[in-house]
């Protein structure tokens, strides 16, 4: 297709990286600088609202909060880091401020967002932004931060393209990674004419339309048990005592390999059914019945959007469509022979017989069913309206700082909330998509601003 130049992609690459002494001594200063910068600006707003004045423009909170603020005693030191950490704050601020208006008007689609919020010395992951003026990527493999000087970097890929933009974050367990935005180009596969419905689950990940069943590798169930474990352990250790600090660590520690592990599976999964299937519909997981269980939460935390992130951006990379069934289905209610709603099911129950036909099912293989013919009437709905409405690319969730997330490493998983189909070759209002990176290693911070 002619037009598939058109869609740019911006992907996201991370690395480990492993500034010395000094350098961490200049990003504790610039985490802690950025942060100081959000707040006050934060504050600015807060309070002009609170008085019932309008909204203070970005432009007057980069004069009074950056450039006149160097000048005061008080915060003469955020002259000690690079300007462009600063502003970049400031921008993050005012996207985090966008998406929340955004939501209210309805204008985004998906689950609500928070207003933004004070960040704290305490948060369990710290980071900066900034853009190609304040650093490079040198010849001799480090990476040059402005006030921070050449940072050695494990390269675990090579970076296809010049990044745009750079993240350097610290995770809660004093991890340091690079994360840089690259815009590519979208490698386009070979057409086919499978389509396949995803229902995610707790006792099986993944069931397919097609029957394929996709289960956690059993290091991932080992290692998530171990994490529940010391999760347990920490919770009987006495409030402010020694060991409860040590088994605090152990448990971020454990966090941060699961998330890691995780993230790899969910990679090699979300690439193995894209490249086989030619159209992917997922239920929606800001209305799926089955997220808003306790049990789900704690049991697969932050890995179905992100698996269902990636399918996404995955998608529109290889030149395959990805729908999301936005409306609320009960999947796992309705008979997918004859159509008929069958009432709620306890999730004990794995397999029903329908009433109305007495076809025999499986929970999973007919809520996926479901899923499919759900996410086919969605499509072609939407080529019929095609060209009257235009079609939406999902952006990542903006994480931008608008959320301070409780959980001790991942945080910022891409989600899905803008809504809608990806259908690569029809370039879009929103014009570009962030995602991640394939194999892409690190906290997975996603900015949609
Ligand atoms: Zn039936």
């Amino acid at each position: 297709m002619a037009s598939d130049s058109l869609l740019a992609m911006q992907l996201r690459y991370s690395y480990r990286a492993y500034p010395d002494a000094s350098q961490r001594r200049a990003l504790a200063r610039a985490f802690g600088c950025a942060r100081v910068v959000w707040n006050d600006c934060l504050r600015d707003r807060r309070e002009a609202h609170a008085a019932g004045l309008p909204y203070v423009k970005s432009a007057d909170l980069s004069r009074l909060r950056i450039t006149q603020a160097k000048r005061t005693e008080e915060r003469a030191w955020l002259a000690e880091v690079s300007a462009v950490v600063l502003q970049q704050s400031l921008r993050d601020l005012d996207a985090g401020y966008k998406n929340f208006f955004d939501s209210l008007k309805g204008k985004r689609r998906g689950p609500k967002v928070a207003p933004p919020r004070y960040k704290s010395k305490k948060d369990t992951r710290q980071s900066i932004r900034l853009t190609t003026n304040a650093f490079s990527v040198r010849d001799d493999g480090t990476v040059f931060v402005a006030k921070a000087g050449g940072i050695k970097v494990k390269w675990s890929r090579p970076l296809p393209a010049a990044p745009t933009s750079l993240t350097v974050t610290q995770d809660s367990c004093g991890r340091y990674f690079l994360s840089f935005v690259v815009d590519t180009e979208p490698d386009i596969l070979p057409a086919l004419d499978t389509e396949v419905g995803i229902d995610l689950g707790l006792s099986t990940f993944a069931v397919l339309s097609d029957g394929t069943r996709i289960h956690s590798p059993k290091f991932l169930r080992r290692a998530e048990k171990k994490l529940k474990r010391l999760q347990r352990e920490l919770s009987r250790k006495a409030k402010g005592s020694k060991n409860r600090a040590k088994a605090r660590i152990k448990v971020a520690r454990q966090h941060a390999r699961v998330a890691d592990r995780r993230r790899d599976w969910h990679h090699k999964a979300s690439t193995q059914i894209i490249r086989d299937n030619q159209a992917v519909y997922v239920e929606d997981l800001a209305v799926s019945g089955l997220v808003r269980t306790r049990l789900a939460k704690s049991v697969h935390d932050a890995g179905w959007s992100a698996f269902v992130g990636m399918l996404a951006y995955k998608a529109v990379k290889h030149g395959r469509y990805f729908g999301k069934i936005g409306r609320f289905e009960p999947t796992s209610q309705v008979c997918s022979t004859c159509g008929v709603k069958d009432g709620p099911k306890p999730l004990h129950v794995r397999e029903w017989t329908c009433r109305e036909c007495g076809t025999v099912h499986d929970r999973d293989d007919n809520a996926a069913q479901n899923t499919l013919a759900a996410g086919r009437a969605d499509r072609l709905n939407a080529s019929r309206s095609a060209g009257k409405t235009g079609t939406k690319v999902p952006a990542q969730r903006g994480e931008a700082g608008t959320h301070r997330d409780g959980h001790t490493t991942v945080a910022g998983t891409p989600d899905l909330q803008a809504g809608g189909d990806v259908k690569p070759g029809i370039p879009t209002s929103a014009g570009t998509l962030r995602a991640f990176s394939d194999g892409s290693h690190g906290p997975g911070a996603e900015y949609s601003s």
